[in-house]
């Protein structure tokens, strides 16, 4: 039985959400400022919770204890999606589940995306496989959420700001309750 609720995620961020993201920001920060790009970009409500909740797998690394270890990543993203599905349809845990695959992507196919990466994040690329080979570019263009996958990339690239004041996380709640599959 699903006995896990919005209020539980919400719960998650404020437990362990101040914890770091990087070098710079906080898990919470890095959430609420993808978010926020999201809605600034006009995405649909499902790719606004994938944005908010694409890195929930790192706060299960925190809960562990390990801190979210990005030269051994725990794939943070495959754990965050599998959780997520108790609560959410594929259009929200397809783009979690696909956001560092995205980034392999777009290391394959835009020469200036890896030089324009955080420092954590070139760092976590070498432990996630590097950029795409052709094929695996092909591969992951054909798999359902991909373009989605792209564009949550982009906002989990530049949702890095110190002091960026953005909508604070209850603000999420009602869109969250929204595009669950707990919805009426
Ligand atoms: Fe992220």
């Amino acid at each position: 039985m699903n006995t896990t609720t919005i209020d539980d995620i919400i719960g998650m961020y404020r437990t362990w959400g101040e914890e770091r993201y990087d070098e710079e920001v906080t898990q919470v920060a890095h959430a609420l400022q993808c978010a926020a790009l999201a809605r600034t970009e006009g995405a649909e409500d499902h790719l606004i919770a994938a944005a908010l909740l694409h890195d929930i797998g790192h706060l299960f690394e925190i809960e562990r204890a390990n801190g979210p270890d990005h030269r051994t990543d725990l794939r943070h993203e495959s754990a965050g999606a599998e959780f997520l599905t108790q609560l959410f349809p594929e259009a929200v845990t397809s783009p979690v589940r696909l956001h560092v695959s995205a980034k392999r992507y777009l290391t394959a196919t835009e020469p200036d995306y890896r030089s324009r990466l955080s420092e954590g994040s070139q760092r976590s690329l070498r432990a996630q496989g590097g950029p795409m080979t052709p094929e695996e570019c092909a591969q992951f263009l054909a798999i359902d959420g991909s373009s989605d996958a792209i564009r949550l990339r982009r906002w989990d690239d530049h949702g890095k700001v110190v002091g960026l004041d953005v909508p604070a996380l209850e603000t999420w709640a009602p869109l969250l309750q929204r595009v669950s599959v707990t919805a009426d």
